[in-house]
């Protein structure tokens, strides 16, 4: 990822990519306390434009804020600056990473004195789980780690330590034949997967974990808004994993990972083991809102130019 030509914005300045570098004892590095965000822009008719851009800021900034990081920039600059990153990358398409992290002006878990830095890098990545897992769908294990507790590393931030267990649980489910992990609560609900919120499909109704272990995901609430419009029935609830075993549809939802189908669970065929049609229906929907095929939202699309 460093060896590449381009600019990162980093405290303020457009460097060049192959400079944005920190020393070895960034205090981040160490003790896994920054938060970030994953935000996406798309080609759309007026051209590229960010994707809830502001969604995504406040829920950074919400993020800096639960774990008492104040960001030395605001919402405003935060956003000019994620337009300019794609911009002047020259992307059509992008995913976006802005960064809150703290310097290597000290070490120890007092983490004083440390000065918050923000970068945000931007480059082409297509579908995080490849075209196929759109179409088809993807397999999944039920992790044997299981998701945060509430009280443990807060949930509602997008945090940077927070993702050494979703690795735990991507790395396990992988190696074990499957695309992706589903992450249960500390009472064995189902919370999400290591870095999508889930859904499933029964009777016609959706059903999705309320937010509590798992993150309160941007790419969740849109799909939930547009389920609403189709006028199909929604459901906040405790999920169990046998409940996903008889769905008749389930999908993952996020920003890198869009709506992905989901059409096995430990071994267990999800309904008739493709994408179903709520699923299709919803995925049709968000491709053309991202990509301002519809008109409507317009506000959840800031172009960068
Ligand atoms: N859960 C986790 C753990 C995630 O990392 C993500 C991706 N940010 C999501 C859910 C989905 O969130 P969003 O739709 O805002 O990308």
């Amino acid at each position: 990822m460093a060896d590449r030509d381009g600019v990162i914005w980093f405290d303020g300045e457009m460097i060049p990519w192959r400079d944005a570098n920190v020393h070895v004892l960034t205090h981040s590095l160490h003790y896994g306390m920054g938060v970030f965000e994953g935000v996406r822009a798309y080609n759309t008719p007026d051209g590229t434009a960010i994707f809830r851009l502001q969604a995504h800021t406040d829920r950074l900034f919400d993020s800096a804020h639960i774990m008492g990081m104040k960001i030395p920039f605001t919402k405003e600059q935060l956003n000019e600056a994620q337009r300019a990153v794609v911009r002047e990358n020259g992307l059509e398409t992008a995913y976006i990473r802005p960064l809150v992290f703290y310097g290597s002006e000290g070490m120890g878990i007092r983490a004083d004195n440390l000065k918050v830095h923000v970068v945000i890098a931007a480059w082409h990545w297509g579908a995080y789980m490849g075209e196929e897992a759109l179409e088809r769908g993807i397999k999944i294990r039920t992790s044997s780690f299981t998701r945060h507790h509430v009280n443990i590393t807060m949930t509602r931030a997008k945090a940077s330590g927070a993702y050494m267990n979703s690795m735990l649980a991507l790395q396990e489910a992988v190696s074990a034949g499957a695309d992706e992990a589903l992450l249960l609560d500390p009472e064995g609900y189902v919370a999400e997967g290591s870095g999508e919120n889930v859904f499933i499909v029964k009777n016609g109704t959706i059903y999705t974990p309320e937010v509590t272990a798992c993150l309160n995901g941007i790419t969740r609430a849109t799909v939930l808004a547009l389920a609403a419009q189709f006028g199909v029935p929604i459901v906040e609830k405790r999920i169990t994993r046998d409940e996903v075993y008889i769905a008749d549809e389930a999908f993952f939802t996020g920003t890198a990972a869009e709506v992905t189908p989901i059409r096995e669970l430990d071994g267990r065929q999800i309904g008739e083991g493709r994408r179903g049609p709520i699923t299709e229906k919803l995925q049709k929907a968000y491709f053309d809102l991202v990509t301002g095929q519809t008109g409507e939202h317009a506000d959840w699309r800031t172009l960068v130019k």
